[in-house]
């Protein structure tokens, strides 16, 4: 039974893997077998010392996701790993706070690119090669503003609400193709991305008071979804959008 959720021999691309729940996702596939390609800005180091602890292969490409120029190059040195490409994790993204009345056009354009073009413009170039050989598993992560509006985040939750969306349109083209297109929603994570938050001392026990969890999320919370998201387990799952959130979007 447990074989089902193997990825040993599997070749998988995360954006953003060097910190955050990037590196806690690259970090759980590796654990499940998986060899590991890490996309982004920066240097993904510390990610690269946790997957050659548990024996599988890394690979660090540098690729700015701002613009969809580097999608076909990140895919094309994925596969120079090993030949193949079998899971891409579409984690990299952006938050960029401030009153709607007062947000800049760059900003919007900033994180509108950077977690939704480039989403789907990557997801594009390993679909053509997934569906070549026959399948793969993509992972686009959401949030739970995929299904709230958040406060003063409006370009965040219109991109995220759109990667729903994305998730269930290529699902429905891909899926005959052998390839699942599903998202994890994250909860109240404790990253980077939320350092204003758990700076904010009205926000931070608002937010913490309404987990029905108790806690803030950990990127290790993580690791049961991606992969069964990634694996074998969920090869009839297709378009869902997998809330991981101590039970938030529940209340
Ligand atoms: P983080 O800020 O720690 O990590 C973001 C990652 O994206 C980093 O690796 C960063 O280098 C990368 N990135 C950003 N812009 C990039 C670019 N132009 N090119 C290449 N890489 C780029 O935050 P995180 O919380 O780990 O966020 C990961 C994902 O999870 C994001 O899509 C975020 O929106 C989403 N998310 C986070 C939470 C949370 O509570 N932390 C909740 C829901 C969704």
């Amino acid at each position: 039974m447990l074989d089902l959720f193997n990825l040993d021999g599997r070749t998988a691309l995360v954006t953003g893997a060097n910190t955050g729940l990037g590196q806690g996702i690259a970090i759980a596939l590796a654990e499940a077998g998986a060899d590991i390609v890490a996309v982004g800005r920066s240097a993904a180091t510390e990610t690269g010392a946790r997957v050659a602890e548990v024996g599988r292969r890394f690979l660090d490409v540098r690729a700015d996701l701002s613009s969809t120029a580097p999608a076909r190059a990140a895919v094309d040195a994925a596969i120079s790993l090993s030949g193949r490409l079998d899971i891409v994790v579409n984690n990299a993204g952006i938050i960029r706070r401030a009153d709607s009345l007062d947000v800049e056009e760059a900003d919007w354009d900033a994180v509108i690119d950077t977690n939704l073009k480039s989403v789907f413009f990557l997801a594009q170039a390993a679909a053509r090669h997934m569906a070549e050989r026959g399948g793969g598993k993509i992972i686009n992560i959401a949030s739970l503003l995929s299904f709230q509006g958040g406060i003063r985040v409006p370009a965040y939750a219109a991109s995220k609400s759109a990667v729903a969306g994305l998730t269930r349109a290529l699902a429905n083209e891909w899926a005959a193709r052998g390839i699942n297109v599903n998202a994890i929603a994250p909860g109240y994570f404790d990253t980077n991305n939320t350092a204003a938050l758990r700076a904010d001392p009205v926000r931070e026990p608002a937010i913490l008071a309404r987990i029905p969890a108790g806690r803030w999320g950990e990127p290790g919370d993580l690791a049961g979804a991606a992969v069964f998201l990634a694996s074998r387990a969920s090869d009839y799952v297709h378009g869902v959008v997998l809330p991981v959130d101590g039970g938030w979007l529940a209340r």
